[in-house]
C-alpha cells in the first residue's frame, strides 16, 4: 500500500515518512499520533480505525422486503464481521465482511427469482 502526499499527489513507499519528491511530511497510516519511525515490518497488524462493511442495513432490507432466508445469514455474517473487529481481530473481520457482502448479492438474487417463478405461477391471481 503505496502513500500519497498531500502535497504533491505523488506516490510515496510505505515506510517513508517524507514525500520523495517535494520532501513534505507524510501522512501516517491509521492518522495516528506522530510516535517517530513507525516499523511497519516490526507489526504485521497495524491498528486499523475503519471497520469493513458490515452490510447490515442491505440484509435487514432483504430480510423484510424479500423474506429471503438467506438475508438472515447475511445479517449473522455482518454482526460477526463487526464482533471481530471490535476485537482486533482484523482479518476475521475482513472475512466475514466479504462473506457477508456475498450472501447479500445472492440473498437479492434468489430472491428475484423466487418472485419471478412466484409471478410466472399464478399463484397471486388467485388470492
Ligand atoms: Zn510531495
Amino acid at each position: 500500500m503505496k502513500i500519497f502526499c498531500e502535497e504533491c499527489g505523488a506516490a510515496n513507499r510505505p515506510e517513508s515518512t517524507r514525500c520523495s519528491l517535494c520532501n513534505a511530511k507524510l501522512p501516517q497510516y491509521g492518522s495516528t499520533p506522530d510516535y517517530g519511525k513507525f516499523d511497519f515490518s516490526a507489526d504485521p497488524k497495524p491498528v486499523k480505525d475503519k471497520a469493513p462493511m458490515t452490510y447490515l442495513g442491505w440484509s435487514l432490507l432483504e430480510t423484510l422486503c424479500c423474506c429471503s432466508p438467506l438475508a438472515i445469514l447475511a445479517i449473522v455474517f455482518g454482526a460477526q464481521s463487526a464482533y471481530a473487529f471490535k476485537h482486533k481481530d482484523y482479518d476475521k473481520a475482513e472475512r466475514k465482511s466479504e462473506a457477508a457482502r456475498k450472501t447479500v448479492l445472492w440473498a437479492l438474487v434468489l430472491a428475484f427469482i423466487l418472485w419471478i417463478i412466484i409471478f410466472a405461477s399464478g399463484v397471486l391471481d388467485k388470492v
